[in-house]
């Protein structure tokens, strides 16, 4: 007998029948011996149409009335779901995050998780309730509601998981788990089996919308496993956990296409020590986050050398982004700002660390198929490219194939360790 959370997403929950299938999940785990706490977020596109109403009173709601907003739909899914598993013969009871302690920081609509009390979840568990708690949100030190960014109730999950010590946090989507690729643009993508924490860390970053990436962070450092399935039915999906020696036959394990970002250049800053960290001050005062950054070849221009500044970020920072950049190129005494949209193609693997040729192999198949690279930014396990949005879904399916991620991997040193999770 162990402890299990069940976290079931929008689409897992997006009506009455799917919400009785989902209670009907968690019941099985219990009557398995289980005890079972259930996270659940909004149903279906909840979340969405919220935004969409906010944005029909005011082009830019105050965060905090967003968070209570927001915080709504999940308080919705919870309650229904207790009442399915109600009406289903066994005990449940809902909590909202500030009913479960759960602190964060007063950052709205990101907030952080600071801290979780789960001393009334372990109370009602011990009773033989299923716990089902809201996801995405929690409270402040002023019982302000905070929500902790689209998606982010895989976060409560896992944090939840890791407080409680749980043997499993499932994952159950509308996805049969973790692809190679996305599979609507790569026809033949293929569901791994199993994948770390690190990997699923970048590709979670670089645009693989499998999982939030906060709650990756959380299972990684507490070394929860996650298991991310599909709720339409019963088969294993893709574990997430710890390395296993064999993985690191496999080169590359999966590929990202990121859209729906922009690049922005400060053109003509003073190339002298300070402005960078200026610039990436500024930004990150703002509580957004940059991707990729390039610095362009300095220039001499009457007597001083100057540069162009470039970085990427996600398009929903923009707005606050181009304020941020229209003060910043005239305090710095540079020439003015531009931006344009642009995606990011990138390739995964901890092989990566002991094989070489990753970069020539990528580069390679994307000249080949007549993508021009803008930007290049890699890591010990990555290798991300700027791409123009029009080449985005052709220079993945070029990677994809050339680092022939629809073939089984072979794997060398011990298939049997990664098979024994
Ligand atoms: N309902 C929130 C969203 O749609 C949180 C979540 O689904 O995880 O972003
Ligand atoms: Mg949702």
């Amino acid at each position: 007998m162990g402890l299990i959370v069940q976290k079931f997403g929008g689409s897992s929950v997006a009506d009455a029948a799917k919400i009785k299938s989902a209670a009907s999940k968690a019941i099985k785990a219990k009557l398995e011996g289980h005890q079972v706490v259930m996270v659940v977020s909004a149903m279906g596109d909840t979340t969405d149409d919220l935004i969409d109403l906010a944005h029909q009173i005011t082009p830019h709601p105050p965060k905090r009335e967003m968070d209570q907003l927001l915080s709504t739909g999940e308080q919705q899914a919870i309650a229904l779901m207790a009442m399915a598993i109600h009406a289903a013969g066994h005990g449940s009871i809902s909590f909202t995050g500030g009913q479960v302690g759960l602190m964060t920081d007063s950052v709205h609509t990101k907030a952080r998780i600071k801290s979780i009390d789960a001393a009334r979840i372990r109370d009602r568990l011990a009773a033989g309730d299923i716990v089902i708690v809201a996801g995405f949100q929690g409270v402040d030190a002023d019982a302000n509601i905070t929500t902790l960014g689209r998606g982010g109730s895989d976060t409560t999950a896992v944090a939840l998981a890791a407080v409680l010590k749980a043997d499993v946090c499932e994952i159950w989507k509308d996805v049969d788990g973790v692809y190679t690729a996305d599979p609507r643009i790569v026809k033949d993508a293929r569901k791994v089996e199993r994948i770390t924490y690190e990997e699923m860390l970048e590709l979670a970053s670089l645009g693989a919308g499998v999982l939030h990436s906060r709650s990756l962070e959380f299972a990684k450092k507490y070394s929860v496993l996650l298991h991310v399935r599909n709720s339409a039915h019963d088969r294993a999906g893709t574990i997430i956990g710890p390395e296993v020696k064999a993985m690191e036959d496999i080169v590359v394990s999966g590929a990202t296409l990121k859209k729906d970002m922009h690049k922005v250049t400060i053109q003509a800053v003073p190339d002298k020590p300070g402005v960078a960290a200026r610039i990436f001050g500024a930004i990150a005062d703002a509580h957004i986050v940059v991707d990729d950054i390039i610095q362009n070849v300095s220039f001499l221009d009457n007597g001083g050398y100057f540069t162009d500044m470039s970085f990427t970020v996600d398009k929903t920072d923009l707005h606050e982004v181009r304020r941020i950049a229209d003060k910043l190129w005239r305090e710095l005494g540079g020439q003015g700002f531009k931006d344009s949209p642009v995606s990011r193609v990138s390739v995964v693997g901890v092989g990566m660390r002991s094989h070489t040729g990753v970069a020539g192999t990528m580069f390679k198949a994307l000249s080949e198929a007549g993508v021009n690279i803008q930007a290049i930014s890699t890591s010990e396990i990555k290798i991300s490219v700027i791409v123009t949005p029009e080449h985005g879904e052709t220079a993945l399916r070029a990677v994809h194939s050339a680092f022939k991620l629809h073939e089984e991997p072979v794997i060398e040193s011990g298939a049997a360790a990664v098979a024994a999770v």
